[in-house]
């Protein structure tokens, strides 16, 4: 299966596998689906954006009006139908579904990120189709990345770097500071390192860092604080689509106490076996496994309380998911996060996540910022 780049080649490949899972027409609507596969995000707006995909015709993207100067040249790739307002753009997309006129009962896939006002009215006038979710044809193509879709992660994840660095090196100030301020801060500077979007900026201080996707607050940080920082944003290269960046690091205000020292020690021995685990061939419940297995073996089992890891691309979370559950085979062109945490209730948290790629050699880390428990 060649994995070279360039839409007209996702589109073939989205048609075998529609043809292979029995899926008559692609419905595709708000959400990374419709970038991924034509180069166009769709506005999260009230007003119907529609691409509809099937096997043999052109494929027609039924877009509001006002919004059609923003769709790229489609050159021949698909025709773009404007709606003015005074049309009804479910009807429009019904009509070019029911052009495939010798199914008479289509399985029809639609956007997982549809609103459901849409797909309500769609079910309405098309009363015969069977549904299922877009994802079920997009989600195993859009996993396995392409060579230009690694190189804007890496770009991506080397910006997070550079951040991750700054706070390493004592040039975000801690002391003194609330979470809120320190996390504006790394927002900031994920912006000046070229992200497009600030997709978030954890900031857990003290008894905070325990909660994993804690919202950055009042609490001022101290010596002797464990803080968590998990950031990330999108980044788009010379005009492409933007790819999402990922990267926790953990630091101490001075001194850590013994305790804390040990569980890091577990927390970046079970990240390299997770990382060292994660090949071509193996299953993505089997990484985590390799994670967690440290984990458990120094007896902090249950303060492992999240997955492993999550996919990443144009979505920071997409598949795979790195979790007991999954045994989905991963493959060159993965990428997802491994990033296992340990949770004390009341006393402190701490994680370490980096993003990796799977390549023809094993793994590959695209974010390389220092692991060790850095002490500022
Ligand atoms: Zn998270
Ligand atoms: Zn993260
Ligand atoms: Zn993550």
């Amino acid at each position: 299966m060649s994995r070279s780049g360039g839409a007209g080649d996702r589109l073939e490949r989205v048609r075998r596998h529609m043809a292979d899972i029995g899926v008559d027409v692609l419905l595709l609507s708000h959400g990374a689906d419709l970038p991924w596969l034509t180069g166009y995000r769709a506005m999260p707006l009230e007003r119907l954006t529609m691409l509809v995909v099937d096997l043999a015709e052109e494929p027609v993207l039924v877009v509001p009006a006002l919004e059609a100067p923003r769709v790229p040249d489609p050159a021949g790739r698909f025709t773009v139908r404007p709606w003015g307002e005074t049309e009804d753009p479910l009807e429009l997309t019904a009509a070019v579904v029911r052009r495939s006129a010798a199914i008479s009962a289509p399985t029809i896939a639609v956007s997982d990120r549809a609103w459901a006002a849409s797909l309500l009215g769609l079910q309405r006038l098309l009363p015969d189709a069977r549904w299922v979710a877009a994802s079920t044809v997009t989600a195993p193509l859009r996993s396995r990345k392409d060579p230009d879709e690694i190189t804007a992660l890496r770009a991506a994840a080397a910006a997070a770097d550079r951040v991750a660095t700054q706070l390493q090196q004592g040039a975000v100030p801690l002391v003194g500071r609330s979470e809120a301020e320190v996390s504006a801060d790394l927002a900031d500077r994920l912006r000046r390192e070229g992200h497009q979007e600030v997709n978030f900026a954890i900031v857990g201080s003290g008894p905070n860092g325990a909660s994993p996707h804690h919202e950055p607050g009042a609490r001022r940080i101290h010596p002797g604080d464990v803080v968590v920082c998990d950031f990330g944003g999108t980044l788009a290269l010379h005009g492409g689509a933007g790819y999402c960046s990922d990267i926790t690091r953990t630091v101490v205000v001075g001194q850590p106490d013994p305790e804390v020292r040990d569980c890091y020690e577990v927390l970046r021995a079970a990240q390299q076996a997770g990382v060292a685990a994660a090949r071509a061939g193996v299953t993505a419940e089997a990484v985590d496994g390799a994670c967690r297995r440290v984990i458990d073996e120094a007896g902090l089992g249950d303060r492992f309380i999240h997955r492993t890891g999550h996919g990443i691309g144009l979505e920071e979370h997409e598949d795979p998911y790195l979790v007991a559950g999954n045994t989905e085979v991963l493959a060159e062109g993965h990428v997802f996060s491994v990033e296992p945490g340990i949770y004390l209730p009341g006393r402190f948290g701490m994680r370490l996540e980096d993003i990796v790629a799977i390549g023809a050699d094993g793994p590959e880390r695209l974010t390389q910022a220092d692991r060790a428990l850095v002490e500022l």
